[in-house]
């Protein structure tokens, strides 16, 4: 397990407490556990839904799997297809909550990607046009088309 979050993303804990969470412990199972705070928005037996303490917007959620899977590769479908349940609720909920022109699913798989908590979770974040908050990738270029059509034969290949 373990983070390689900052302290300052563990809110409400002595530095002792905040240390043995840092270094031994998964914020995100210490949140399911209740043994560090979160703004807690939906739960069943599988999942839960929190806000994300540093938004990108205003409604930024994560909805993540109450067991501990660290990423994609290894949470099982069950709790995937559950995670994905809610997810999809917890966006229907923030349409009608928060009138966002639309909504982006995101998950980071691995530290190349991003993810810095190794426990599986979807962000659901709500947009706004010219919300100034862009995307993690370059606007589209169009690929190379043999370079697509080879990607998907290997990805096809390994199903
Ligand atoms: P990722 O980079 O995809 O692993 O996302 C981790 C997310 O967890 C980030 O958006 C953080 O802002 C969020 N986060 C970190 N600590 C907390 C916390 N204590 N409560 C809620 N969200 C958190
Ligand atoms: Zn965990």
């Amino acid at each position: 397990m373990g983070t390689t979050l900052s302290q300052e993303a563990l809110p409400g804990l002595t530095p002792v407490r905040a240390t043995e969470v840092y270094l031994m412990d998964c914020i995100f199972c210490a949140i399911r556990d209740g043994q560090i705070p979160a703004v807690k928005v939906f739960e069943d037996d599988r999942t839960l839904a929190f806000m994300d303490i540093s938004p990108l917007n205003d409604g930024h959620l994560l909805v993540i799997a109450k067991q501990h899977h660290p990423n994609l590769f290894e949470i099982s479908d069950e709790d995937l297809a559950a995670v994905s349940r809610v997810a999809k609720k917890m966006a229907l909920a923030i349409a009608k909550a928060l009138r966002p022109d639309g909504l982006n699913l995101f998950q980071a798989n691995g530290p190349a990607a991003g993810q810095t908590i190794e426990h599986f979770h979807l962000h659901v974040i709500p947009r706004w046009l010219m919300d100034g908050k862009g995307v993690y990738w370059e606007p589209p270029v169009k690929g190379d088309a043999n370079r697509i059509k080879d990607a998907a034969e290997k990805i096809k290949a390994q199903m």
